[in-house]
């Protein structure tokens, strides 16, 4: 088994590596995944046959048919700059418009389908024009980061003129309003009310979608989130919030598709620092949030909203929205699935994520036209408008009769390749291509430093703060061109840094998940890290009570029992082992029905052998590294606690629930449960952490580790955890565990170190186990410190051995440990 599992670890290090290659490429540039396929396919889809590739057939198309517009002086590429192509546009232009290709939209199916024909090689150039209302490419997906301040305008919203720029693409702001399929033009209106005339020979219609009014009565009052300007209004609304100081803010979210859940968690996270904390509803009215989403990606955002402190409403449909009579906010009327009785829910905030229909522009495409669903325009599996050749729509306009992906940039991304093939096809005759979607995954955001991927079918899978650096990682290589995607990224080192993010991502992994916001079930408790850490440490009303059944009134070794999380762990087993061998009573905590499995093996004879005095003082307790409750009664009693959990499993998420969550949620109740001493102004409970290596600060290889879905990072979050916590700690981060046996001491002894000074090495588990007896041993040089342990080689062992041997029986193991953290303390 253990074999399997380390066969196993480096195939799941590459699946995260090449998630985000996934991500990044294959799901938009159908050619790029072909490229990381191995597949040499210039910019093609991947069923083009291969006969037919444009660059193929004419292998100098490109310099000749410049050279030869240059020539005849027609469709000259013009500069991307919105004035000098509306100048260009005035007047008649019928000459040119049938090798003219316009693109009405410059979202991600419109620019996109605009990059990709300005790269084929045409026999007679055509004039690409690409119109929009807006100055801005706008990268939805990022939307939120726009709102909540962790992303900047330039990275969400790069202007057009700059990504078009040497494109030769020219680029029209207006708005279309109408078009004539029959006459082959486009009229536009400027914002001065200016109305152009604009042929064309081929037409992309990439409107997008616009939000419908859904015939809820008052729903002007509610902030939609569709577009730029939504955001930009929400960032001030955002604002408006934190000042309602005298009472707790409210936000109703109406809509619980996957922008509505990511909405509401990063507001939540936003609004974290509110007091009082306000209260976030979302309202939705099927039966399940997400009811698209992957199975993982939805058990990650019920997770999310619960430790977001959202309260969420299935089957809740809003009636009206009406101002409320007392403050200048709003009252959302909401019924409940098969009830006749509505309930009034006050908000200062109401934004509507539910409601999208195709842009009301496709109403404007004539009447021949078949529609489908939401009001989209019915397309061929050719991307063509139904029973109109020239024209084609993508994207959220496009109704492909249910084909998966609908309604998203993911589809969007994929259909203007096939479009850019099928576009040239026309031009050459050549056959269009079918469209396919191919489902990689989904990516969710929930907040700046928690997310949730779904890849491969459910298949890989991450959450955490993991999720949400892949997640603005793929974000920034999938923006349109190669200097967008670095200004983003600067972007995103820049206002990470500045924010403190970057270094929170190592602080405080995983993510949002303070203590305040780790859930416990049963429990309700708000307090944070930080006031975990103010000093003298808040003691919790219930202290008293649950230290009134505690013998302890001090830490003297061997003075209580010790507590040890996963003590039928590898390691686990062999620090109760260590412990007991050292006189210690010990209280081995194992899972919920763990017991037998635990006593068959503690009673394995060559585990701790069959001396009444060693077992007597062994106890097994049940505990759920999720109940607040079961962990107060399992360290109930317990001045010393050894955590020795660490994830085993093959699966990204068990490093964030195990290393994280339940590693936090026993720190966090070890505090809020031990005595407090006003004589030494401490808590009276001593914590011994097991970790790892390259914990602290990056270094290879250990930091490698954290492609094993971010586990040293979590494992910091909790090191950081413990060290604000007023408890008496030590922590322990060995090198790698897997070479060395239980005699590995023989040949190889341990040598410690201080905090972020190895990075390599190698240590057996019992060595670890040793070492964590020995710190309980002795305070005075354990108390607060961070060991790193490796042990020696080569010729460093060869003298530390010839050492031990000429000290004989004065090198007993306490003494050496000892010594040995002592080096360290000093
Ligand atoms: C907040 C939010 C988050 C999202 N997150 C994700 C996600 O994580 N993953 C995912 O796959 N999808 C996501 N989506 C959906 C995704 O963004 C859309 O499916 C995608 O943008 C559709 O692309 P499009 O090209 O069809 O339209 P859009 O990107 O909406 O672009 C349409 C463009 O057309 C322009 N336009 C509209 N009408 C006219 C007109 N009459 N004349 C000229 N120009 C016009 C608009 O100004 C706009 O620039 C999200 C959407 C939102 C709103």
């Amino acid at each position: 088994m253990r074999t399997f599992v380390e066969m196993c670890l480096p195939l799941q290090l590459l699946i995260s590596l090449t998630l985000s290659l996934i991500y990044c490429h294959a799901d938009h540039d159908i050619s790029a995944r072909a490229a990381f396929l191995r597949i040499s396919a210039p910019r093609l889809p991947r069923n083009t046959p291969r006969h037919s590739s444009p660059s193929r057939l004419q292998p100098s198309a490109s310099i000749s048919s410049i050279r030869s517009i240059r020539r005849n002086g027609i469709a000259l590429p013009a500069a991307a700059d919105g004035t000098a192509a509306s100048a260009r546009t005035s007047g008649s232009d019928a000459e040119s418009s049938a090798n003219r290709i316009c693109i009405v939209g410059g979202g991600f199916g419109g620019l996109l389908t605009a990059l990709g024909l300005s790269k084929l090689p045409w026999k007679v150039q055509p004039e690409i024009t690409l119109i929009d209302t807006k100055d801005q490419f706008v990268f939805l997906p990022l939307l939120y980061e726009l709102a909540v301040g962790t992303a900047e305008q330039s990275e969400v919203a790069p202007l057009f003129r700059e990504l078009l720029y040497g494109t030769g693409i020219r680029f029209v702001k207006g708005r279309v309003d109408s078009i004539d399929v029959d006459g082959k033009k486009l009229s536009v209106s400027g914002a001065g009310g200016e109305r152009r005339e604009l042929g064309y020979g081929r037409l992309v219609l990439a409107m997008g979608g616009e939000p419908s009014a859904g015939g809820i009565p008052g729903v002007e009052r509610a902030l939609r989130f569709t577009a730029l300007n939504d955001a930009i209004q929400l960032k001030k609304e955002i604002q408006r919030i934190k000042r309602i100081r005298d009472r707790p803010a409210r936000v109703v979210l109406v809509g619980g598709g996957y922008i509505g859940v990511e909405l509401a968690t990063n507001l939540a996270a936003a609004l974290s620092s509110q007091s009082p904390p306000p209260q976030i509803s979302l309202l939705h009215r099927g039966p399940q949030l997400m009811p698209l989403s992957a199975e993982h990606n939805r058990k990650q955002a019920i997770r999310a909203l619960r430790e977001a402190r959202v309260d969420v409403s299935l089957e809740t449909s809003v009636a009206s929205i009406r101002p409320a009579s007392d403050t200048s906010g709003s009252e959302v009327v909401v019924q409940k699935k098969g009830s006749e009785d509505s309930s009034v829910l006050p908000a200062d905030l109401v934004i509507m994520t539910a409601g999208v229909r195709a842009s009301g522009l496709a109403d404007m495409v004539n009447g021949r036209v078949e529609r489908g669903r939401g009001g989209r325009l019915a397309v061929e599996r050719t991307l063509a408008v139904k029973g109109l050749g020239d024209v084609y729509a993508i994207g959220d306009v496009a109704d492909l009769g249910g084909v998966e992906g609908e309604g998203t940039a993911q589809a969007a991304f994929q259909q203007a390749d096939y479009l850019v093939w099928n576009i040239w096809a026309s031009y050459n005759d050549k056959k269009p291509l079918a469209y396919r979607y191919t489902k990689l995954g989904e990516m969710l955001t929930f907040g700046p430093l928690d997310g949730s991927v779904a890849a491969l079918g459910d298949r890989v899978t991450l959450g955490g703060p993991l999720a949400s650096i892949a997640r603005r990682s793929a974000y920034i290589i999938r923006q349109p061109t190669p200097r967008q995607r670095l200004r983003a990224a600067l972007s995103y080192l820049g206002l990470s840094s500045q924010k403190g993010l970057l270094r929170t991502l190592v602080d405080r992994f995983p993510g949002r998940s303070r203590a305040t916001e780790i859930p416990i079930e049963g429990g309700s408790s708000r307090e944070s890290d930080d006031e975990l850490s103010a000093s003298p440490p808040v003691v919790k009303a219930d202290r008293e009570e649950q230290a009134s059944g505690q013998p302890w009134t001090s830490l003297e070794p061997l003075s209580g029992p010790v507590f040890v999380a996963g003590a039928t762990g590898r390691t686990g087993r062999r620090v109760v082992r260590s412990l007991l061998e050292q006189g210690w009573r010990v209280v081995a905590g194992v899972r919920p029905g763990g017991i037998t499995r635990a006593e068959a093996i503690y009673a394995n004879s060559s585990f701790i052998g069959q001396e009444e005095d060693i077992k007597g003082r062994l106890e097994f307790r049940e505990w759920d590294g999720m109940n607040e409750d079961s962990i107060s009664r399992a360290i109930q009693g317990c001045p010393f606690v050894v955590c020795a959990l660490g994830a085993n499993s093959l699966s990204l998420a068990a490093p964030s629930t195990v290393d994280g969550k339940i590693t936090q949620n026993l720190i966090r109740i070890s505090a809020a449960t031990a005595p407090y001493s006003t004589e030494t102004n401490q808590l009276l409970r001593h914590f011994v952490l097991v970790t790892s290596l390259g914990t602290g600060s990056f270094g290879l290889p250990a930091s490698s580790l954290n492609l094993f879905g971010g586990i040293l990072l979590i494992k910091r979050q909790s090191e950081r955890l413990l060290e604000k916590s007023g408890l008496q700690y030590t922590i322990v981060r060995p090198g790698g565990l897997e070479r060395a046996g239980d005699d590995y001491e023989r040949e190889h002894p341990l040598v410690v170190y201080g905090a972020d000074e190895k990075y390599g090495g190698i240590v057996s588990r019992q060595q670890v186990a040793d070492l964590c007896a020995q710190a309980l041993c002795r305070p005075e040089v354990s108390k607060n410190k961070i060991f790193e342990a490796v042990t020696a080689t080569g010729s460093e062992a060869a003298q530390l051995i010839s050492e031990r041997q000429r000290q004989g029986d004065s090198a007993t193991l306490d003494t050496r440990y000892r010594d040995l953290m002592a080096a360290v303390s000093q």
